[in-house]
């Protein structure tokens, strides 16, 4: 058997109850406003259930298989990025605590040089003085 035939055997007995008595239908839903479809003819209690799209042929199926697909592949790719996401936010936190901790050393460092400049210049202050002291007594000396 081809695949055309088969597909062909499908396509009839998709269109067609079991009893051989269909009727078209033209859907009043929101999510399929004026579409048209076939239902058995007979009574809800003697029927198979049977029901079926006009348009829903095996292509558009496929289209919707794959549109259905490429939502999912979409669905996926933001999870993942999603997940990349996290995994960045917890790296920038990392860095935000690192960068904390050399800003708080940095301040520590600063205030070492601040004292430690003050130091110098007491000591420059210091060498003058000893400086003009020595002066001073020399002059005293030789006069
Ligand atoms: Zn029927």
């Amino acid at each position: 058997m081809s695949e055309s035939s088969c597909d062909s055997i499908s396509n009839s007995m998709m269109m067609t109850c079991f009893c051989g008595e269909v009727t078209r239908f033209t859907s009043r839903t929101s999510l399929n406003p004026g579409r048209k479809f076939y239902r058995c003819s007979k009574p809800k209690i003697e029927n198979y259930g049977f029901w079926r799209w006009k348009d829903s042929s095996p292509g558009n199926s496929f289209i919707e298989v794959n549109l259905l697909k490429s939502k999912l592949e979409c669905c996926v790719e933001m999870e993942n990025l999603r997940e990349s996401l996290n995994a960045v936010k917890i790296e920038r936190d990392k860095f935000l605590k690192k960068m904390e901790n050399l800003e708080s050393l940095n301040y520590f460092e600063v205030n070492k040089s601040r004292n430690l400049e003050a130091k110098v210049s007491k000591l420059k202050m210091l060498c003058i003085l000893s400086f003009t002291v020595f002066v001073v007594f020399v002059v005293a000396i030789f006069k």
